[in-house]
């Protein structure tokens, strides 16, 4: 990750980038702010700095050895460290579930806490950096660096420090190691064991404005320029939601395909194609597909009233509408009702982990019954 890779916070970079280049790193450094707005990707960025053979431009290069390695999370020198659910086979450190963290990294540029909970098969836990964790640390930083001058450690919620580890992580502060530093990322500081957060040097990262929001969108997500202020809008200073609004408008566009295909092939009694297209459909995973059956209950009902001709009543976007036109006709007070539950029983034999291609091309044929009706 360089400095470039992220957008805005031009202020934070050059005070990060200052701090190294006059020597002036502290030995606990905390990047303070809500979440979603690329902390920890600086954080990121600030070690890969540090560590590179040949910077350039205030930024690391991406091109030497240490910055290569820092792009697939093996650089030596630099350890990583998150919230993890403890698991009876496991010893409680970080390193038990690098490989997930690495792959969150990899998808997730604006740590998204929702997915990396999904990542540990638990949308309900509450992950903990267990005193096992510190131990482990402190063994690490004690091994002499031997690829380049520091040892950094970058910490991802220290607020969720177990009070025994953050008193472990306060000794390692008061009484630092040589060429450490130590690296937090903290998006509710004031949960942070107050010793600690007063011996760290803070950097306020801020939420985004709305212009640099729009200027993300337009030139980075290639969203239409009249569509940005709405978007930079809700997001309310964060990244991460504007990802979320990304991806949900990809869902409805590839959903509203799915779905239009469905009601055209089982109009014309194409079993084999929707044999195909119930395996296409399941490709989309348990929850692609609950949310796919989800958007499907809500086109029935939207419609049904289209076909009861309520149009103040209708939420449907233009491309819907297209859709709409010529086949609401077809969902009326005959089938309404059975199409809706088939869909939403459905939905909850996949929420089961039921067989999805098995209950798709079930769902399919009994379509095909019902839009005669
Ligand atoms: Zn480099």
């Amino acid at each position: 990750m360089r400095f470039a890779d992220i957008p805005a916070h031009e202020n934070v970079k050059a005070h990060l980038r200052e701090l190294v280049d006059s020597n002036r790193l502290p030995h606990a450094l905390l990047l303070e702010g809500p979440a979603g707005i690329g902390k920890f990707a600086l954080a990121r960025a600030l070690s890969q700095y540090i560590h590179c053979e040949n910077r350039i431009d205030g930024d690391s290069c991406g091109k030497c050895p240490s910055c290569k390695q820092h792009a697939s999370f093996n650089q030596p020198d630099t350890v990583y460290s998150f919230p993890i659910l403890k698991s009876e086979s496991s010893t409680a450190i970080s390193d038990d579930l690098f490989p997930e963290f690495k792959e969150f990294l990899t998808e997730n540029k604006f740590m998204d806490f929702d997915n990396w909970l999904k990542l540990l098969n638990n949308p309900n836990g509450q992950p903990l950096i267990y005193v096992a964790e510190s131990m482990n640390i402190i063994r690490k930083f004690s091994v002499t660096s031997y690829a380049t001058r520091f040892k950094v450690l970058l910490m991802w919620l220290p607020e969720r420090m177990q009070p025994e580890c953050a008193n472990k992580m306060l000794k390692m502060i008061e009484e630092p190691m040589a060429d450490s530093i130590l690296i937090f990322v903290s998006n509710t500081p004031q949960e942070i064991l107050p010793t600690i957060y007063s011996r760290m040097q803070r950097v306020k990262v801020r939420p985004l404005s709305e212009p640099e929001l729009e200027t993300y969108l337009i030139q980075e997500c290639s969203v239409a320029p009249e569509q940005a202020p709405g978007m930079a809008h809700l997001a309310q200073g964060s990244f991460l939601n504007i990802e979320k609004q990304l991806s949900a408008r990809n869902d409805a566009d590839k959903f509203l395909e799915y779905f239009i295909t469905l009601m055209r092939q089982a109009y014309q009694r194409k079993i084999g194609l929707l044999r195909k297209w119930s395996v296409d459909v399941a490709g989309l995973g348990r929850e692609g597909s609950m949310r796919f059956l989800a958007y499907c209950e809500r086109m029935m009902r939207e419609n049904f009233i289209t076909n009861l001709r309520i149009p103040g009543l209708v939420y449907l976007n233009q491309d819907e509408e297209t859709f709409s036109r010529k086949f609401s006709p077809f969902i009326n007070e005959r089938n309404v009702e059975r199409l809706l539950n088939e869909f939403e029983s459905a939905r909850l034999d996949i929420s089961a982990n039921g067989n999805a291609k098995i209950i798709f091309f079930d769902l399919a044929v009994k379509v095909i019954l019902l839009l005669k009706q």
